[in-house]
Formats: structure tokens, C-alpha cells, sequence
């Protein structure tokens, strides 16, 4: 057939290092840091595949505390419920200590001091 010759081979980690004068184990550092960097840590390429579609299908969450419309980030595991700002931190304490009313804004302190 005609096409012989013009058909590109598949991209293999030694053509990449070949072709930028280094060798396969940097590209393959390169690599890990990259999937590191965009999933936040090394996933296998089924792993990727499965994620992508995941998010595909998903649909645009927003957070679960009350008046909160931030949007919870498309890359973010499906289990996650709260914002970047509700999820961790003062947010978090106050849900684990109050419970449901953690939910409801904390009342000031009742002074100690007695009437005079
Ligand atoms: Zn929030």
C-alpha cells in the first residue's frame, strides 16, 4: 500500500528521549510529575481514563454548607461536599464540634459577669 512510510509510529518514551537528546528515565520523571501535578498523585493511564470520565458525567457541584454557592472544583474526588473554604480548617472544627448546629452561625459568649 501506498501509505507505507507515512504512517507514524506510535510515541514511545525512548523515541521522546531520542528525538530531545535525553534519556527515557527523565522523560519518565517528566511524566510522573506531570500526572503528580494535574491529579495529585501518580495514577495509571486506567486510572486517568476512569477519572476524565467520572468528570465527564458529573455535574457542577456546589458546596454543602448553607449560603455557600462556592463551586466544588470538577477535578475533586466525588465524595468531597465542601468548598476549599468550608472543607478544612475553622469551618471543619466548628461542623465536628456542634454537630447540625454547626451549621447554624455561632452566638457570641454570654458574659460571666453577674448584675450588679
Ligand atoms: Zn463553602
Amino acid at each position: 500500500m501506498a501509505l507505507d512510510g507515512l504512517m507514524s509510529e506510535p510515541l514511545t518514551v525512548e523515541r521522546l528521549a531520542e528525538e530531545d537528546w535525553t534519556n527515557p528515565i527523565t522523560i519518565r520523571s517528566q511524566i510522573k510529575q506531570a500526572r503528580i501535578e494535574i491529579f495529585g498523585r501518580n495514577l495509571s493511564d486506567s486510572a486517568i481514563a476512569y477519572r476524565l470520565k467520572k468528570q465527564r458525567e458529573r455535574r457542577t457541584r456546589v458546596c454543602a454548607e448553607p449560603d455557600c454557592r462556592r463551586p466544588i472544583p470538577s477535578l475533586a474526588n466525588g465524595r468531597r461536599r465542601y468548598c476549599d473554604f468550608h472543607g478544612s480548617g475553622a469551618a471543619r472544627l466548628r461542623r465536628h464540634r456542634h454537630g447540625v448546629a454547626g451549621f447554624k452561625p455561632i452566638r457570641p459568649r454570654r458574659s460571666r459577669r453577674v448584675a450588679d
